[in-house]
């Protein structure tokens, strides 16, 4: 359920059945989020919010509502220009280099860039495209070369640094940047 707050925005109370008290947190688009117990009521809810408000106003990073709105409309952008670049950009690096995987899938985790499954899906996150493009390319030459190394071994990098010769530096380039949209 979403709570309209004059001073937080839009609150995300979301339902848990093994929560026992109540717990705030900050949302990936920076809205105050609130865990509740599964039987809380709206009222309920909204008056544990009232309770608190100092206290979530003093110690958690809420964006202000007109943020969280622009936060939601790059995060929009950002998925369309994904979903017309990146598939292909897999695709045309796997065709180049033999590769194949077979699933395609975009993400906006906040921790990485791309990951690599056993069912060979690879993966990629839209904040990519706010990244250089070779570093872009990076991460997925390197997505790839999990589809025959599952871990970070000398095997691994050996093979990623026959189709990126400067992966160490982007590597570290690419520490730099936050995959967070
Ligand atoms: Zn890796």
């Amino acid at each position: 359920m979403i709570i309209k707050d004059k001073e937080f925005g839009e609150v995300v109370v979301r339902r848990n059945a093994l929560a026992r008290g109540i717990k705030f947190s900050v949302s990936t688009s920076g809205r105050l989020a609130m865990s509740v117990p599964k039987y809380t009521s709206e009222f309920l809810a909204k008056r544990f919010l009232n309770a608190n408000r100092k206290i979530i106003r003093e110690k958690l990073p809420i964006k202000d509502p007109s943020s969280q709105r622009a936060r939601d409309y790059q995060k929009k952008v950002l998925m369309k220009k994904a979903r017309e670049y990146l598939p292909y950009r897999l695709e045309y690096y796997a065709k180049l280099y033999g590769y194949k995987y077979d699933k395609c899938r975009l993400t906006h985790a906040n921790t990485r860039w791309g990951s690599c499954s056993s069912n060979r899906t690879i993966s990629l996150n839209i904040g990519l495209m706010k990244l250089p493009e070779v570093l872009r390319d990076y991460v997925i030459l390197h997505e790839l070369a999990h589809l025959n190394h599952m871990d970070h071994s000398k095997a691994f990098w050996a093979e990623v640094g026959m189709h990126d010769k400067n992966y160490k530096a982007h590597e570290k380039k690419l520490k730099m940047f936050n995959p967070g949209v």
